[in-house]
């Protein structure tokens, strides 16, 4: 009788583990209807951002990025790149329209963690000697000359208030950074001080986004390209509006009419998103309690947690996990890397899954069935990720009309087919390892994105994976920023 009674009540435990996954599923449901919402309230929000300041949860910054890069930029220029999980220096020689980018250095550098949580010039102050041994190892044609004077593109990936495209006030910290002294200060101006006091002759040419840089690559490369989306430790896009559409500047010229719009999607909301308790509670403990909303649903830095959260979930359920309160309660302690291996674990009995809840939170010995199940946690979190930032980026599509539906909708045409062959060619490149390496995650966004666009609108947007655009495309903008030559096409 004991022994039937204990099959009957592990039997019921499975079943209440099974149901913490169902009801997973349900709660991160991405139908095409519902992803249809996604898409028309992103557009509502991008109109309303750009009508008033405060109009929106999407502030719609501007960047006062009107010349994109074009081919015609020539010298040796230096970019940084902050604001992630790494930073970048890089160095870059461009050649002009025949040899475009000669040549490039990169070297990325882990930000040592507390200085995420110092003060400004503690940061400042480390990435500026950072810099210059970067200046002095990959010594240019000048040699150790430090006080040739160089030019600098900065990237710095966090809200900012730009007041003119080499200055901008910190608006607020995301991803964790937490320096309290720093909001509300211009950004170059703290980096151009750390750098003259390191002794380096270098002018901050350009501040932006890294959106904005990617974006800037991505135009330099294919001229089609017309928004760039970042989804990395953090989420966020940007494209090219017209400075008439810009209503909240009014009296905004360009030489070209147009402006990039740094959207900061992350903080994107609409009651339309499938959130789940899983969501609130790591909003609620996060250093960034009701803000970035869909940042915190489909990037790299909080996708491991909130598998890591249902995970505990399914352990307070089961026994197997044996005494696992320490370490799966630990915030963050499940990288999102970590996710993407357990989900394209392809090996029958899911020995990478073992290695890594052995590893990563000390537990052994988890029954396969279970090991399972952890893998559709992550499958089911990625997936609602993907395809939620999917249709984000058929949202910026439909703002600027190359969704496919204004063609249709003008009624000009004679026919659907005919509007359609009208359609232009649209360019989105796209940054972050979430996307360029975490193939599952790639597959599901570009797979939504023809689910909502439908196959034959989808044949004109190719979605493109760069790498170090943003701080490449930084270069670009200095270069393109000491020559203007070019403007944005629109
Ligand atoms: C920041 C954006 C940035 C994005 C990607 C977000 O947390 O607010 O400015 O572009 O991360 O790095
Ligand atoms: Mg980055």
């Amino acid at each position: 009788a004991t022994l039937v009674s204990r099959r009957v009540k592990s039997r019921r435990k499975w079943n209440r583990v099974v149901g913490v996954l169902r009801e997973l599923e349900e709660g991160c449901s991405t139908s095409i209807g519902r992803l249809r919402q996604v898409v028309d309230a992103m557009a509502v929000e991008m109109h309303a951002g750009l009508a008033s300041e405060g109009g929106s949860k999407l502030k719609m910054l501007l960047t006062f990025v009107d010349n994109l890069p074009d081919g015609n930029e020539k010298g040796t220029y230096y970019a940084l790149d902050l604001g992630g999980t790494n930073f970048r220096v890089l160095r870059v020689q461009l050649g002009g329209k025949e040899s475009r980018i000669i040549g490039h250095e990169v070297e990325r550098q882990p930000i040592p963690q507390h200085l995420m949580t110092s003060t400004s010039e503690d940061l400042f102050d480390f990435i500026a000697s950072a810099v210059k041994e970067f200046v002095v190892r990959e010594g240019d044609n000048s040699g150790l000359q430090l006080d040739r004077r160089r030019e600098l593109g900065c990237t710095f990936s966090f809200p900012m208030k730009q007041l003119s495209v080499s200055s901008g006030l910190l608006i607020k910290w995301t991803k964790g950074f937490a320096i309290k002294d720093m909001v509300g200060k211009d950004v170059a101006e703290c980096l151009q001080q750390a750098l003259a006091k390191g002794g380096l002759d270098m002018r901050v040419a350009t501040l932006v986004n890294d959106s904005v840089g990617a974006l800037a690559l991505g135009h330099y490369d294919d001229e089609d390209t017309v928004a760039a989306v970042i989804i990395g430790t953090g989420s966020n896009a940007c494209y090219v509006e017209r400075t008439d559409a810009i209503i909240k500047c009014q009296g905004l010229l360009t030489n070209s009419g147009g402006m990039v719009v740094n959207m900061e999607w992350g903080n994107f909301w609409s009651s339309h998103l499938p959130r789940t308790s899983y969501d609130m509670d790591l909003d609620a403990e996060s250093p960034n309690p009701n803000d970035m909303g869909f940042e915190k649903m489909i990037s790299g830095m909080y996708l491991g947690d909130i598998v890591r959260r249902v995970i505990l979930r399914m352990a307070q359920e089961l026994d197997v996990f044996g005494d696992v309160a320490s370490k799966l309660s630990e915030p963050f302690i499940l990288r999102t890397p970590l996710i993407a291996a357990m989900h394209e674990d392809e090996s029958p009995d899911l020995v990478e899954v073992s290695r890594i809840l052995k590893d990563t939170l000390g537990i052994n010995d988890i029954p396969l069935k279970v090991r399972k199940l952890i893998v559709r946690v992550c499958d089911v979190v990625t997936r609602r990720a993907a395809r939620l930032a999917a249709a984000g980026i058929v949202g910026i599509l439909k703002k600027i009309g190359r969704d496919g539906s204004g063609g249709v909708a003008s009624g000009r045409s004679k026919s659907v087919g005919e509007s359609l062959s009208k359609i232009r060619r649209t360019v989105v490149v796209i940054e972050g390892g979430l996307y360029s390496n975490y193939e599952m995650f790639r597959e599901y966004l570009d797979e939504a994105v023809a689910e909502i666009l439908g196959e034959e609108v989808a044949q004109h947007v190719v979605l493109k994976v760069i790498e170090d655009g943003s701080g490449i495309g930084a270069a670009l903008l200095a270069a393109a920023a000491s020559h203007p030559s070019t403007s944005v096409a629109h």
